[in-house]
């Protein structure tokens, strides 16, 4: 019997993107245990680069065995009790995503929407969290499903002011932007390794500053999840080390090498890189008539929403997307929520944040429209 085969595909979609060879390396080395020297001194290097990268001296930097979503269910279910008032910024499907997690941990959401495309209102953030007076403000900074990127200081300042907690979704923004959780007064933290770690799916980096750990060993009741309770995860991720649950243990190297690129490169270029490549697409896509569906002020360079042209819609959005993933080996996303059917998601992340995946992509879409 062969071995599982998969085609080789340029992931142009939000997430997962490529992951590169010294990644798959890492991944195949020979497996050890999770309280072997030689994988804790590779824990403790991903923990140490993990709060380097989101900008943090957070002693709780972990990478969760879980993914995004997971992170988000661990940040707010530590942080919220039945019954507790949460903020939650809404600018798009992940922002909904909170609120549902949010309200089946039983906590009173107040959601502050916007129009898909645009970034939340720091007003109407600072209106309800002074109306409210929640226990958590939680929002996404890089808003997958609009691509939009979230201010964060003129909604983290005034919750923190006011006396809650504040939770940011960083899925897409890790390792794509720079990150400063602490000078941004953020408690909790949660991202991924699909995105711009240009790692597998698998591992949600989080982290959690200290005053949210004192809440959470304040509570009044014990965190629902036993699994993703941080009080009982220090245990193993603090200096301790003791068992909680399995490492990942393959998934972690692999993100040690992921990290590894990242500090090679460093943080300034590989932002400039990823907005090269994202200046590049949209320069190559309007003569094929897709325009931004957000503006220049906000919009992200990991990934970019696009409106559709007319000739793409009479083609059948979905259908051209199969076409190219399954005639050129491109996959690239449709529109979620609201924008399904109207816009494609073109993520250029982590190790396809350059020209020739945008040369790639175009060359594809001519020879498509003939
Ligand atoms: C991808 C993503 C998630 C969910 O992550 P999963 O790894 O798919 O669970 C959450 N938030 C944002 C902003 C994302 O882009």
């Amino acid at each position: 019997m062969a071995v599982t085969s998969f085609p080789t595909r340029l992931l142009l979609g939000p997430g997962p993107s490529n992951v590169s060879a010294r990644v798959l390396e890492a991944l195949a080395q020979p497996l050890v245990g999770h309280l072997d020297p030689a994988f804790l001194a590779t824990l403790d290097e991903v923990q140490e680069r993990l709060r380097r990268l989101f900008g943090t001296r957070n002693e709780l930097t972990l990478p969760l065995s879980t993914t995004g979503s997971g992170g988000m269910e661990a940040c707010l279910a530590n942080l919220l009790e039945p019954g507790d008032r949460a903020v939650v910024g809404v600018a798009g499907v992940f922002g909904e995503r909170m609120c549902e997690v949010a309200r089946r941990i039983g906590a009173d959401v107040t959601r502050v929407e916007t129009e898909p495309g645009t970034a939340l209102d720091a007003a109407a953030m600072r209106e309800a969290i002074a109306r409210t007076e929640p226990v958590v403000v939680a929002f996404v900074h890089a808003e997958t499903s609009t691509g939009v990127c979230q201010p964060v200081e003129p909604i983290a300042r005034p919750a923190r002011e006011a006396g809650a907690f504040v939770v940011l979704d960083c899925v897409t923004s890790l390792a794509g932007l720079p990150l400063a959780l602490d000078a941004w007064g953020v408690d909790a933290a949660y991202s991924g390794t699909q995105k711009c770690l240009s790692c597998p799916p698998g591992l949600s980096p989080a982290s959690f500053a200290p005053r949210a750990l004192e809440r959470v060993a304040a509570r009044r009741r014990p965190v629902q999840s036993w699994y993703l309770d941080v009080s009982l995860l220090a245990g193993y991720y603090g200096s301790e080390r003791v068992y909680h649950h399995t490492a990942p243990v393959s998934m972690i190297a692999a993100l040690a090498e992921g990290l590894r690129r990242v500090e090679e490169e460093g943080m300034a270029a590989r932002e400039a890189r990823h907005r090269e490549a994202s200046a590049a697409l949209l320069r190559e896509l309007e003569p094929l008539g897709f325009a931004p569906l957000v503006e220049a002020r906000v919009r992200l360079p990991m990934l970019s929403a696009m409106r559709l042209p007319d000739w793409v819609i009479a083609r059948g959005e979905a259908r051209l997307r199969r076409e190219l993933l399954e005639r050129h080996g491109i996959e690239v996303g449709g529109g979620l929520g609201k924008l399904a059917g109207s816009i494609w998601r073109i993520g250029l992340m982590g190790e396809n944040a350059r020209l020739s995946s945008v040369e790639r992509l175009v060359a594809a879409l001519r020879r498509e429209r003939g």
